[in-house]
């Protein structure tokens, strides 16, 4: 389990991060999120012992991280870090010994995790020579070659097209059933959905939101109907109060309501219209992210 208590780190006076804590237990997919420069890759470093935080304490299994548990660790940061004139064996190697790998035990591995990713083909071929996707699946491989207690990805599927996101999700949920802890970083809003049970937001490297994903949603509040039919009176749904907003949404109406108690009132004003869909749903991640964030900007 990874515990990260009340991290502060200061760049000069700048302060990137504010006052962090957070845990990720064994088997757990965590995800940081912030928008640019709110301070998740500086919370990254820190964890990995790359920098110093200025107060505070990270801990994997009850241990501070340090050299000797760092080989634990496994990581795709955004600023890529392959060995471009390596060939792929090489490379793969290379990062396997670093986390104390039997480098002749090794090779089996590697060969398992190129057919999976299907680019056994490149195994000796410089890493140069590969597609930025299939670099990527490298990257990927050089993280977990060593099985990692805590795995940090940061915009992992950066440059793969759908099937090879799936083959590293499908690998991500191995590790995860394996007890890995995940922290998770990416600006596409759906793969946190997917992935991450629990979550923080940070803005100017302070925590805004935190907690589970369900209970995100519950107390945000607000949510959405969405409606299809003829006839919709939709001007009598937008004088009721608590309506945000309507808008149309893939043909569909989407009626923004400040919560769930508003639903019934707008039930009854189109329960005689000629109706197909009817559907309260919950906001979406990225929807909070924006009112979240974009509101401490105004
Ligand atoms: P992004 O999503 O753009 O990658 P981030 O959330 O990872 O952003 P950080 O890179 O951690 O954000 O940056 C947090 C703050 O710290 C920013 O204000 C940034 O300018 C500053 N910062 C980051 N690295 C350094 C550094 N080496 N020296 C000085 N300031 C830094």
């Amino acid at each position: 389990m990874l515990k990260v208590k009340n991290i502060v780190k200061y760049y000069g006076n700048n302060k990137a991060v504010d006052n962090l804590s957070f845990e990720v237990k064994d088997g757990e997919i965590f995800g940081l999120l912030g928008e640019n420069g709110a301070g998740k890759t500086t919370t990254f470093r820190i964890i990995m012992g790359l920098i110093e935080a200025n107060s505070g304490e990270v801990l994997l299994d009850g241990k501070k991280i340090d050299y000797s548990i760092t080989d634990k660790i496994g990581f795709v940061t955004e600023e890529r870090s392959l060995l471009t004139k390596l060939t792929v064996l090489e490379q793969l190697k290379f990062y396997g010994v670093l986390k104390g790998l039997d480098e002749r035990l090794i090779e089996k591995d590697i060969d398992k995790w190129l057919e999976r990713f299907s680019i056994t083909s490149y195994k000796n071929r410089k890493i140069k020579e590969l597609s930025k996707g299939n670099q990527q699946k490298i990257q990927f491989i050089s993280a977990i070659i060593n099985h990692p207690k805590l795995l940090i990805l940061d915009e992992p599927f950066t440059g793969l097209d759908p099937i090879n996101v799936k083959m590293m999700k499908d690998a991500i949920y191995e590790l995860q059933k394996e007890g890995t802890s995940i922290i998770f970083s990416s600006h596409q809003m759906e793969y946190i959905e997917d992935f991450c049970e629990k979550l923080v937001i940070l803005v100017k490297g302070h925590p805004v939101v935190s907690g589970s994903l369900k209970q995100i949603k519950e107390d945000f509040g607000i949510k959405n109907i969405m409606l299809r039919g003829e006839d919709l009176p939709l001007d009598k749904i937008k004088a009721v109060k608590g309506v945000l907003g309507i808008s149309k949404v893939k043909g569909e109406i989407e009626v923004k309501i400040k919560d769930k108690n508003v639903a019934p009132k707008i039930f009854s004003l189109i329960k005689n219209s000629n109706i197909t869909k009817y559907d309260v749903v919950e906001p979406t991640l990225n929807e909070i992210f924006i009112a979240k964030v974009g509101g401490i900007h105004e």
